[in-house]
């Protein structure tokens, strides 16, 4: 369930930091903790709470299965530091294992392809046969034609990992302040010199924009473009249910994972829905091509949000109450259509879950990019900004190893992964 604010949680800001963090999602708190780890001076600001948003409403996979290859070295290493935090402090992680079903020879193929070209950075996951998926999964009642299956994939469980991993980084010397939005950045001499935020200025030499959802807002009013829109993913967890599978399964419109609570979580690729808003005309242009190519899992939808967006200022003053004050929280409404349809699919397959309840729904809002791998960069033209965001849909499973990629960038070092595929200036900004 996503976690609300308490906004009676927020320490005075400090006069000075060496690097601000703009949100306090996976991404923030991970880039904060490895910073803190290396001595640095860091204060993360969130202007609800730690995880409000995108990092506690996820369905919490930890896959390297299916990523675009160019992200499967983050994954890879996220996967090992997953294992190292669970070590020290509890965020649900474990080696599941996950499954991707298979019912045609057209799915078949395209996890060949996929596995042909992510051999190379030494992945575990392999094809199995019909006969071996139905015997990893005994409870299905249904046939599959094979899956593409990865046992070192895994899951972590959302409203723990993030605060677990703020609470890490403030006994290593973060400071996390809730309740505390960022309106902008102040620049001297042409480099990024202060932020402000709604509590007072805080100055910095570096700042990290990690706003998830609300990152082209924040770039915006800097003059940066990042190109980012939302999609709403619908979700549900059960009741527990004992005889359902261990390893968290991706089946044709349904996805289930085994929660800690005994539950399961719910929802399907297809529950995805966006709502036309004044950037998807804006940015017509660079997301035509992810527009079509995903057609069968993202319905469009014009409603009240457009006006919603319509009425959120693109450029706003720093002295006043900001547009990340009067949304603290991004909540959407989950879609009863789509968690139904992945219900009643779930079921189907596996009888196991037809004596469960669903005790909750919710909805997030995902930032998508054109191409659906993040920016993670310095900010051309404004020395001292970064960017991380644009994880469209998996920067959960990422988050650890991003966030230590973000943190050698900015100390100046040379990132261990290579960063190139998610350089700022890939869609001409
Ligand atoms: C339904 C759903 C299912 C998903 N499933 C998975 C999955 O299984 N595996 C996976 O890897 N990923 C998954 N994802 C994606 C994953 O949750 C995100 O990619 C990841 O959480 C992004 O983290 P973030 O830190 O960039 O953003 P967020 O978690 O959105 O955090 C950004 C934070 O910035 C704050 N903020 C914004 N502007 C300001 C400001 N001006 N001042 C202060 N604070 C500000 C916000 O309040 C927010 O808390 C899913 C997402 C959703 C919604």
């Amino acid at each position: 369930m996503p976690i609300s604010p308490d906004l009676t949680h927020s320490l005075p800001p400090p006069a000075s930091v060496d690097v601000a963090i703009v949100g306090a999602g996976i991404i923030g708190v991970s880039t904060a903790y490895a910073l803190a780890r290396a001595g640095v001076r860091v204060a993360v600001f969130e202007k609800g709470a730690v995880a409000c948003e995108q990092s506690s409403r996820n369905w919490g996979w930890v896959r390297t299965l299916g990523r675009d290859l160019p992200e499967v070295p983050l994954a890879l290493r996220a996967n090992r530091l997953w294992g190292e935090i669970q070590d020290k402090v509890d965020v649900g992680f474990r080696r599941s294992g996950i499954l991707y079903l298979q019912e045609s020879d057209a799915d078949a193929a395209g996890h060949q392809a996929w596995i042909d070209g992510a051999r190379a950075y030494g992945i575990d996951a392999r094809l199995l046969g019909s006969r071996e998926a139905r015997g990893m999964l005994p409870q299905t009642a249904r046939g599959w034609t094979g899956a593409l299956y990865s046992a070192s994939d895994g899951v972590a469980e959302p409203q723990l990992a993030a605060p677990a991993i703020a609470a890490l980084a403030r006994a290593a010397g973060a400071q996390i302040l809730e309740g505390c939005a960022v309106r902008g950045v102040e620049l001297s001499a042409g480099r990024v010199s202060a932020v402000v935020t709604e509590h007072g200025r805080v100055a910095a030499q570096a700042v990290l924009v990690a706003a998830g959802a609300w990152s082209r807002l924040f770039c915006g009013n800097l003059g940066a473009d990042f190109p980012q829109l939302k999609v709403r993913g619908s979700v549900l967890r059960t009741s527990p249910v004992d005889a359902g599978p261990m390893a968290a399964v991706n089946g044709r419109n349904f996805t289930c994972r085994k929660r800690a609570d005994g539950g399961y979580t719910v929802s399907q690729f297809g529950a995805s829905m966006a709502d036309v808003v004044p950037d998807s005309f804006r940015l017509m242009r660079l997301f035509l091509r992810s527009w079509m190519a995903n057609r069968d899992f993202v319905r469009l939808r014009f409603g009240k949000r457009f006006f919603e967006e319509l009425g959120i200022p693109r450029h706003f003053p720093m002295d006043r109450a900001s547009p990340f004050e009067r949304h603290r929280v991004l909540d959407p409404r989950p879609s009863a259509r789509g968690i139904e349809q992945a219900w009643r699919r779930l079921v189907h397959a596996f009888p196991a879950f037809r004596d469960a309840r669903i005790q909750q729904s919710w909805a997030g809002y995902i930032d998508v990019t054109p191409d659906a791998m993040p920016v993670m960069d310095a900010v051309p033209r404004l020395p001292g900004l970064y960017l991380a965001s644009g994880f469209s849909g998996h920067g959960f499973g990422i988050g650890p190893a991003a966030g230590e990629a973000m943190a050698q960038l900015i100390q100046g070092q040379a990132p261990a992964i290579d960063l190139h595929p998610f350089r700022y200036g890939r869609y001409g900004s």
